[in-house]
């Protein structure tokens, strides 16, 4: 079913007459659009796909399904929206209350004269939830290139190296395979591995203690995200059994994955196993979260989470353990929920690697 049927399928759920889908990631997403400025009417039976001049020949290659039109400046994108509206014999329509700003809201309601405007609740989070083969088979390309980043990484992965050098190593690697960064890799060791969302620093690598690489490639439009922890010699006793509470979590919620059961249960799994190590109060994050267009796509695995998993739904398990002033580990896979369980698309060992 494409992008678009699924759309109208829950405009009808949600008695929806028309909806302006301003959101780019949104737009993107329904149409196969990758430029930055679009805006998609939908009605039940006519759609109309809306950018400006920089992106008409881009759209006229990409958009598919959906009907392409353009404007100039001065034209403004509201202004034209505004007439295009008139001109489809649109009387209401839906606008995307989560993410249009006030500001938005007010500019086209200014315009739109006559046309009655109504909030859509988001529709889009569940429907992008579920990847189609075709996303599926490109996030598992990100995933294969993250993997080959690994690999490729690891020489640098020794005292004397600062982490920004890795970082770096680890962006030019992606650019070179004809990929974008997903984000700015998390390159996190010593104590600062205790930091969840450590951005590599200047700071040099040293003996003994973990080192945490978070990072991921976006490719034809569609992210990895992948987190291994590593031990710099010697290791500590203390450093290994914390690995291997992680590494057992992750493998608890893991086991559990498979259509039907409840994402917050999933969390729970691995929750439970570090508590049975007293060690959840050092795991403050949700264990998940959608993978897709986005890094951080819709959808959580989390304790309050009321997601149900499903076949298509590609998903981050990456359990953490932060200790203040010691270091921290997380470990984290993507994976895909089949009609029986999972498929992990991410497959770089989870052995603890003792470097150099
Ligand atoms: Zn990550
Ligand atoms: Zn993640």
């Amino acid at each position: 079913m494409s992008a678009l049927t699924r759309v109208r399928e829950k405009m009808r759920e949600q008695n929806l007459p028309a909806m302006l889908v301003s959101n780019v990631d949104n737009a993107g997403w329904m149409t196969g659009f990758s430029g930055s400025s679009a805006n998609v009417v939908v009605t039940p039976d006519d759609a109309l796909f809306i950018t400006d001049s920089r992106y008409t020949i881009q759209a006229n290659e990409e958009v598919k399904g959906v009907p392409v039109t353009s404007f100039a400046s001065p034209v403004q994108m509201t202004d034209f929206v505004a007439q295009q509206l008139k001109m489809m014999g649109v009387s209401k329509i839906a606008f995307e209350a989560n993410t249009t700003t006030y500001e938005q809201f007010e500019n086209l309601k200014g315009k739109l004269n006559g046309i009655e405007l109504m909030p859509a609740p988001d529709i889009f989070t569940d429907l992008r939830l579920v990847k189609s083969p075709e996303e599926i088979e490109k996030i598992r390309a990100a995933c294969q290139l993250a993997d080959k980043c690994f690999e490729h990484v690891l020489r640098l992965i020794q005292p004397g190296v600062s982490e920004w050098d890795i970082s770096l190593d680890i962006e030019f690697f992606f650019r070179r395979n004809m990929a974008e960064i997903g984000f700015s890799p998390i390159v996190a060791s010593g104590q600062r591995s205790a930091l969840p969302h450590g951005r590599a620093s200047e700071k040099i690598l040293e003996a003994g203690g973990f080192v945490t690489l978070d990072f991921g490639a976006k490719l034809d439009g569609y992210c990895s995200d992948m987190t291994r922890t590593m031990v710099l010699a010697p290791l500590s006793d203390r450093h290994k059994h914390i690995y291997d509470c992680v590494l057992e979590s992750q493998l608890a919620a893991l086991a559990i994955m498979k259509p039907g059961v409840a994402a917050h249960d999933v969390d729970a799994a691995a929750r439970d196993t570090l508590a049975k190590y007293d060690l959840a109060q050092y795991f403050g994050h949700g264990l998940g979260h959608g993978l897709g267009r986005n890094v951080h796509d819709g959808g959580r695995l989390g304790t309050n989470s009321k997601t149900i998993l499903a076949p298509g739904q590609v998903w981050t398990v990456e359990p953490g353990v932060y200790i203040a002033g010691f270091g921290g580990v997380r470990i984290e896979d993507d994976v895909v929920v089949t009609e029986t369980g999972i498929e992990i698309l991410t497959h770089s060992t989870k052995e603890l690697l003792v470097l150099p």
